[in-house]
C-alpha cells in the first residue's frame, strides 16, 4: 500500500480505479496519413479560424492599447499568411504524408533554429512570435477546444491540475473522487468538487500520480489521504469513518425547516452557491433559504460561443422557479483568471487575476453584457431574482453597469417583454478598493456579498491558486481581512443595506462567531456546507457591541 499526502477539499470516501487525465497542452506525436486532401483542408480551415481569432485580437487590443501594441496582431497574421511558411507546411503534408499539427510543428521548429541563428534580435524576437501563431494553429487542428475526457466507467479522475473549463466537460456523475497534484482549495475546480460532494484532495505534489493510472485507490477527502493498493484494515477504518459521517450528516437533518437563529435570537440568513441548473438538486436538498451566489460565468464555460439571450433566460428562469420564491442572487458573467473562456479570444496577460475579468470585461463588450442583462431581466418574473456585479473597484463602474441595465429594460419595453422593475441590484466586495469606497458605494446599490476568495488574494497580496501560500497564511482570521469586513458592514448599515459574505471563507465554523459579531447579515455556502452553518449560529451568543475579534474595540474605521 502507498500513501499519498494532499490538502482534503472536500470530506468524503472515495474507492475505485484511478484514470489520469493528460493535459497535453499542444503535445504533438509524428503521424503518417493517407488521406493528404483531408489533412490539407483541416490545415486550411485551422488557418482560417488562427486569422479570425488573430482579427478580433487585433481590434480588441486597437481600442484598449492603440496602435503600436495592436501591431504585434498584424505581424502575426503576416506570419500565418507568409507564402514560404505556408508552403514548407503543406509539402510536409503532401510530399511527406506527416499530420497536418506535425507538419506545422517541424516547421515550427526549423524556421526557429534558423531565426536563433541570426544575430539580429529583432529576428530573435520573432522566433517567439512564430512560436506563437504554430501554436495557435496547432491549437485549432486539434481542435483544442472540444476535447471531451470520456470516461466509460466510474473512476477516481487525477490530473497534475484541473482548470474549470475541463471540469466542465467530464461527466461529473462517472467521477467518483478528484485528485491533483497541484491546485489550491479556494480555486474554482475545488469549489465545484465542494458544491457537488465530491471528495476530493488536491496537492498531492508529485508527478507520481501519472504512474499509477489504472491502478486501484481509496480516498480519504477528510484528511486528504489517497491510499493506493489500500489493505484491509485501511479499508475497514475508512468504511467505518464514512459510516460515522453518514450518522453525522443524518443528524444534521434535523436543522432542515427551522429558522437560523443565533442564541440571542437575531435570524441570519444561510444561503447556497451554485455554480449551475444541477448544483439546485444539493441546494434544495440541503433546505438553504435561497441561492446566495449562482456563478453565472459557468454557463460560458466549456463551449465555442456565447450562451445567447434564449438560452440564458432559460437557465435563469429555472433556477429562481425551481427556488419556489426564494430568493436567488445572480452573479453576472465573471470570467477571466482561472475561469478562462477561449472563445472570448482575449490575449495572453501576465497577471490574469489582475487583468481583463469579470465586470471589466462586460463592460468592454456591452452587447454582450446587455444580452445577459436582458436575459436575467426577463426571468425576473418567475421569482425572486437579484442581480450581482462582481470585482467592483469602483462607483464609475457601478454607474456604466446601471447604465447598461437602464438600455436593456428599454430593449425589453420595446418589445414588450415583461419583467420586474424592483430588482435588486447589488455588488461584491472582493477588492480593496471596494472596501475603501464601500460608504459611497452603499449609497448605490441595494446589497453587497463579500466575495473573501478575491479578498484575501487581493488585500493580502494571496494568489489564490498557489496551494504553497496556503500554509503561510494557515491562520485565515488574518487580522487585515476582518478589518476589510468590519469596514464593508459598518458602512452597508449605516446606508440600510444588507451585506452577507460568499465566498469560501463563510463556511469556516471557526470564524461565524467572529463574522456574525462584525455584522454580517448572511452567508453564503457550498450547499453541503449549509446545514453545518446553520447548527453552528445556533451556538453563538452577539454581544452587544460589535468589536473586531481578538482586538481592542476598533474605532472610526469608515
Ligand atoms: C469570491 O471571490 O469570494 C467569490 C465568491 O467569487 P469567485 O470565487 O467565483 O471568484
Ligand atoms: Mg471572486
Amino acid at each position: 500500500m502507498l500513501i499519498l499526502s494532499g490538502k482534503p477539499v472536500f470530506g468524503g470516501i472515495a474507492k475505485g480505479k484511478l484514470f489520469y487525465f493528460q493535459q497535453d497542452e499542444n503535445e504533438v506525436t509524428k503521424r503518417l496519413i493517407k488521406d493528404t486532401e483531408r489533412e490539407l483542408k483541416r490545415f486550411e480551415a485551422a488557418k482560417e479560424y488562427a486569422l479570425a481569432e488573430l482579427e478580433e485580437l487585433y481590434t480588441t487590443a486597437l481600442e484598449k492599447v492603440g496602435e503600436n501594441e495592436a501591431g504585434i496582431f498584424i505581424i502575426h497574421k503576416m506570419l500565418l499568411a507568409d507564402e514560404s511558411f505556408i508552403r514548407s507546411i503543406v509539402s510536409r503534408i503532401s510530399d511527406d504524408h506527416f499530420s497536418a499539427d506535425y507538419a506545422v510543428a517541424q516547421t515550427a521548429r526549423d524556421l526557429a533554429q534558423s531565426f536563433q541563428k541570426m544575430s539580429s534580435d529583432y529576428i530573435k524576437s520573432r522566433a517567439a512570435d512564430l512560436k506563437d501563431v504554430c501554436d495557435r494553429l496547432i491549437r485549432h487542428i486539434q481542435n483544442k477546444d472540444e476535447k471531451r475526457i470520456e470516461l466509460t466507467e466510474k473512476v477516481i479522475l487525477c490530473a497534475d491540475d484541473l482548470m474549470p473549463s475541463e471540469t466542465l466537460q467530464i461527466d461529473l456523475s462517472m467521477v467518483l473522487g478528484i485528485v491533483t497534484c497541484y491546485g489550491s482549495s479556494n480555486s474554482h475546480t475545488a469549489i465545484l468538487a465542494r458544491t457537488m460532494n465530491i471528495p476530493a484532495i488536491i496537492g498531492i505534489g508529485a508527478e507520481k500520480l501519472s504512474m499509477l493510472r489504472g491502478m486501484e485507490a481509496i480516498i480519504d477527502g477528510y484528511d486528504g489521504e489517497l491510499y493506493i493498493d489500500p489493505d484491509e484494515k485501511t479499508l475497514k477504518r475508512l468504511a467505518r469513518l464514512e459510516e460515522e459521517e453518514a450518522k453525522k450528516r443524518e443528524l444534521l437533518k434535523r436543522f432542515k425547516g427551522r429558522k437560523n437563529v443565533t442564541l440571542d435570537g437575531t435570524e441570519i440568513q444561510v444561503f447556497a452557491n451554485i455554480a449551475g441548473l444541477n448544483d439546485l438538486n444539493y441546494a434544495l436538498e440541503n433546505d438553504a433559504g435561497g441561492i446566495g451566489l449562482y456563478r453565472s460565468e459557468f454557463l460560458y464555460l466549456g463551449r465555442n460561443s456565447v450562451p445567447d439571450e434564449e438560452e440564458q433566460f432559460y437557465n435563469y428562469r429555472q433556477v429562481v422557479e425551481r427556488m419556489g420564491g426564494r430568493k436567488v442572487v445572480i452573479r453576472t458573467m465573471d470570467a477571466g483568471a482561472d475561469k478562462n473562456i477561449k472563445y472570448f479570444g482575449l490575449a495572453k496577460e501576465e497577471n490574469p487575476a489582475l487583468g481583463v475579468r469579470s465586470i471589466r470585461l462586460c463592460l468592454m463588450r456591452p452587447e454582450m453584457f446587455k444580452t445577459q442583462l436582458r436575459a436575467l431581466y426577463r426571468a425576473s418574473v418567475y421569482g425572486q431574482l437579484a442581480i450581482m456585479l462582481p470585482l467592483i473597484t469602483d462607483i464609475e463602474e457601478v454607474r456604466q453597469a446601471k447604465a447598461l441595465i437602464e438600455e436593456a429594460k428599454a430593449q425589453l419595453r420595446a418589445k414588450n417583454q415583461p419583467f420586474r422593475e424592483d430588482v435588486k441590484v447589488g455588488i461584491m466586495i472582493e477588492t480593496p478598493a471596494a472596501v475603501i469606497l464601500s460608504d459611497e458605494l452603499a449609497a448605490e446599490v441595494d446589497f453587497f456579498s463579500i466575495g473573501t476568495n478575491d479578498l484575501e488574494q487581493y488585500v493580502l497580496a494571496f494568489d489564490r491558486q498557489n496551494l504553497m501560500l496556503e500554509s503561510y497564511f494557515e491562520n485565515r482570521t488574518h487580522r487585515a481581512l476582518l478589518k476589510f469586513i468590519d469596514i464593508t458592514c459598518r458602512n452597508a448599515h449605516k446606508h440600510g443595506i444588507p451585506v452577507s459574505i460568499c465566498g469560501e471563507l463563510g463556511a469556516d465554523l471557526t470564524l461565524t462567531e467572529d463574522f456574525l459579531k462584525l455584522g454580517i447579515d448572511a452567508l453564503s455556502v457550498t450547499p453541503s456546507q449549509v446545514l453545518p452553518l446553520r447548527q453552528r449560529i445556533r451556538t453563538v451568543k452577539l454581544e452587544e457591541c460589535r468589536q473586531l475579534p481578538g482586538a481592542k474595540a476598533h474605532a472610526g474605521v469608515t
